[in-house]
């Protein structure tokens, strides 16, 4: 057994934080004990926290890690990387990858691939097989290897039967450890959004680019929250980026109905008009969109209509990005930046970035028994020590991610993870991964 310190810092509770010192045990992966600044302690490894705060690790919903099929733009290793150096010590892996995440074969491929990576590799499912629509995939069969979320991320189920078919023999799942099953969307009516590539609105018709109304995104979400309430089962809406979105997911869930919801960075941080440029580095799915879009989302995440901010990180090669716009793929870069750019910019209290973070997205990924807090004795010890204060300035080739399309490149933003631990181990160190 080893023992790791951690001195200096302050840890991070409901309602406030306290000086004192953690003690964790590698071995079990565990807080083995938490006792006064200045005590006597010793330990095998000490990590220095002066000026920073101890969080509960951060768990990311929506990242594309594009293993197996793409590994030139990004590896389960790299993006677990990239997660650890973000504060993240875990990530739900999207399926849209080659082949697809919608089998027993490929879910422990993607399995097997994360037992040696530097944080928690939790993988999604698809939906339908292929992602095609069409016919559902075995969920039962993939619930048992541990799967909890199935999306057909990329696009949305467009079949209204289907998507309720969908729901309903989730609802007839049980999980061995108590966890939820949720199905997330991607909301987005194809008949409408195709074959728009930026937000459609006075920059569109500027640009001469062809654009993605609202409500293609509306839609979706409004149908969804219907069949939510039609069936009674969970409906997680992935990557919210529109006023009306935020507006309907507030009232349905004032009236009860089970859904919930996520945003990334890039939607509370930029607007279409980024796409000026022509740059593909601005180019996602769902678009950026208007000023009253992005305040929608803030406030959507500070009175909690929003339940976890989520990355979608996507990594793209340097030459699939450099094509023009319209060609290029869609997809950011988001796990090393995400948490400065909450921190930097939504003027939120730490309670709320941690429970957006950390316990609201370990608990809708069925990782609540590990992550997302309280700091206590003998809970796991994932944890993330920040210095909320340094500054920073993004650069894209600076990143661990194997990929560079960050949209942020340039930006100072405050907040730097200066020490990550996935299950007691020390993985990021002063700001450097150890592997
Ligand atoms: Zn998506």
């Amino acid at each position: 057994m080893s023992v790791v310190v951690i001195s200096g810092g302050q840890i991070h509770e409901a309602g406030g934080q306290r000086s004192a010192t953690l003690i964790i045990n590698t071995e079990t992966g565990t807080v083995d004990d938490i006792v006064a600044d200045g005590a006597a302690v010793q330990g095998d490894q000490t990590l220095d926290a002066s000026g920073c705060v101890v969080l509960p690790g951060f768990v990311d919903l929506h990242s594309h890690l594009r293993q197996p099929g793409n590994e030139a733009a990004e590896t389960i290793e790299t993006g677990s990387r990239a997660a650890a150096l973000g504060g993240y010590t875990a990530v739900v892996a999207m399926p849209n990858t080659t082949p697809c995440m919608d089998s027993a074969a490929v879910i422990g491929e993607v399995v097997n691939a994360g037992r040696t990576a530097l944080c928690e590799i939790k993988p999604s499912a698809a939906i339908t097989m292929g992602r095609d629509g069409e016919t559902l995939a075995p969920m039962a069969e993939l619930v048992d290897l541990g799967v909890r979320m199935f999306t057909d991320d990329g696009t949305g189920v467009q079949d209204d039967q289907l998507m309720r078919r969908a729901l309903e023999y989730a609802s007839s799942l049980a999980t061995d450890d108590g966890t939820q099953i949720i199905l997330s969307q991607h909301c987005e009516v194809d008949a409408l959004s195709h074959p728009g590539v930026m937000h459609e609105g006075a920059w569109s018709a500027k640009l001469g680019l062809a654009g993605q109304p609202a409500e293609a995104e509306e839609l979706m979400v409004m149908r969804d929250i219907a069949l939510a309430r039609l069936t009674g089962m969970n409906v997680h809406l992935q990557h919210l980026s529109t006023a009306g979105s935020v507006e309907m997911v507030r009232a349905a869930k004032a009236a009860g109905v089970p859904v919930t919801a996520e945003a990334t960075p890039h939607h509370f941080c930029l607007t279409d008009a980024a796409c000026a440029s022509y740059d593909p580095v601005f180019k996602v799915h769902p678009p950026l969109r208007t000023d009253a879009d992005v305040a929608a989302i803030r406030v959507g995440l500070a009175d909690g209509t929003i339940d976890a901010v989520a990355t979608d990180h996507a990594p793209h090669t340097p030459d699939s990005k450099e094509q023009p716009f319209d060609q290029a793929p869609p997809g950011m870069l988001g796990l090393e930046t995400a948490f400065a750019l909450a921190l930097t910019e939504l003027d939120l209290p730490l309670d709320r970035l941690v429970e957006m973070f950390s316990s609201a997205p370990a608990r809708l990924a069925g990782l609540g028994a590990r992550h997302g807090g309280p700091i206590e004795v003998g809970r796991p010890a994932n944890l993330t020590v920040v210095d909320l204060e340094q500054t920073w300035t993004i650069a894209g080739d600076r990143l661990a991610s194997l990929a560079s399309n960050t949209p942020f490149e340039g930006r100072t933003v405050r907040g730097k993870v200066r020490h990550t631990l996935f299950n007691g181990e020390p993985v990021v160190v002063d700001a450097k991964a150890v592997r």
